[in-house]
């Protein structure tokens, strides 16, 4: 991939992650703001719930600022666009549709199926101990 394509998306990344990282300081100031405002029950309940929301949302954008991070990281010590799985060069097209790919289309799909098979044997119906 040509080193003016890698920096473009470099620099969306950055966005995207700017974007995120405002969004998370957001949110805490927000927890902070609803703590302990309210004493009725179902509205603690209603504001216990919404922090689980917000809080379960929040890890994943933790974990895709990391992801992001991470891909910034690879872009600048030259190692983007390489599977980490078998080590080739991921697609360009690939990339620029999922900049945060770290896997090639072919590795990829091993694992989904990898995991699939891994739930169909999770759901198949197991030794059951209660016959009597
Ligand atoms: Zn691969």
């Amino acid at each position: 991939m040509r080193q003016e394509k890698i920096q473009q998306i470099r620099y969306a990344l950055v966005q995207e992650m700017e974007k995120l990282l405002s969004i998370a300081d957001n949110t805490i100031s927000k927890l902070k703001n609803t703590d302990g405002q309210f004493a009725d029950p179902f509205d603690q309940a209603a504001i216990e719930t919404n922090k689980f929301v917000e809080l379960a949302c929040r890890d994943r954008e933790r974990q895709l600022i990391l992801d992001i991070k991470t891909t910034i990281l690879l872009i600048d010590r030259g190692l983007f666009g390489i599977c980490d799985h078998c080590g080739t060069i991921i697609a360009e097209k690939r990339l620029v549709l999922a900049p945060l790919s770290r896997m090639c289309m072919p590795c990829q799909e091993i694992m989904e199926m990898g995991s699939k098979q891994k739930s169909v044997r999770l759901s198949m119906p197991g030794i059951s101990y209660s016959h009597a």
